[in-house]
């Protein structure tokens, strides 16, 4: 059996496997996905989200800070919050702030007052490999915010618009196949991160596909649980 015909079968296999969706455990309740910066949440869940708010659910993706360009980079957000179908927040608002801005208590106080208010049934934020400190920064917060209220936490993949090598093991995935092409038309929405630096993002296709085989479905992005409740 030659490379191309084992990977059918295990996709055949896989497809003979009923699997509940993701979305199917937070009907009705409110997700939260959290990044340092715009696109973040785009480049490493805009697929999940996608598909999050298409079943109805309310997705809260929060941008912790805009670095640089705030008017532009901010209305590139929203207009990708739009396309994902998600509501967007700009935690530290009005003008170009950097995290390393905020003392780390600032920033845990953030983010509980943004779960105190939004109780969401899951986060999903940045891992604790990024190579970002930023990013690091954000998930160290976010793992604090449980403090506050209960919720299932994941770390998306470390994300960033040139790749860096840096580890990830994910133990979760999400069928993406039907908001691939959203995902990316949310990544494109970030125009003065991509066009203008002359960066392709088909690299996130070729992600998802990866990803997507590894668990026998086209598309699909990879999560790492931090923590999930059952009932
Ligand atoms: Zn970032």
């Amino acid at each position: 059996m030659n490379v191309v015909d084992a990977s059918r079968q295990f996709k055949r296999a896989a497809d003979r496997v009923p699997t509940p969706s993701f979305a199917a455990r937070y009907l009705g309740r409110t997700v939260l996905a959290i990044g340092a910066h715009p696109d973040d949440i785009e480049l490493g869940i805009g697929g999940t989200v996608a598909l999050l708010a298409n079943a109805g659910i309310r997705v809260i993706t929060a941008i912790v800070s805009v670095p640089a360009e705030y008017e532009l980079r901010t209305a590139e957000a929203k207009e990708s919050a739009a396309i994902l179908g998600s509501e967007p927040r700009i935690l530290l608002e009005g003008a170009c702030r950097r995290i390393e801005d905020l003392k780390n208590y600032q920033l845990v106080g953030l983010l509980d007052t943004l779960v105190r208010e939004a109780k969401p049934a899951a986060v999903l934020t940045h891992g604790p490999t990024d190579f970002h400190h930023d990013h690091v920064t954000v998930y160290h917060a976010s793992v604090a915010a449980q403090r506050v209220t209960q919720f299932d936490l994941f770390s998306y993949v470390p994300t960033m618009t040139r790749p860096v090598p840096v580890p990830f093991e994910p133990n979760a995935y999400v069928d993406i196949s039907s908001t691939m092409d959203k995902k990316l038309e949310a990544i494109a929405a970030h125009k003065s991160q991509f066009y203008s630096r002359g960066l392709a993002f088909e690299f996130y296709r070729d992600l998802a596909k990866v990803n997507g085989r590894m668990v026998g479905v086209d598309y699909a992005e990879a999560l790492a649980v931090d923590k999930i409740v059952f009932a």
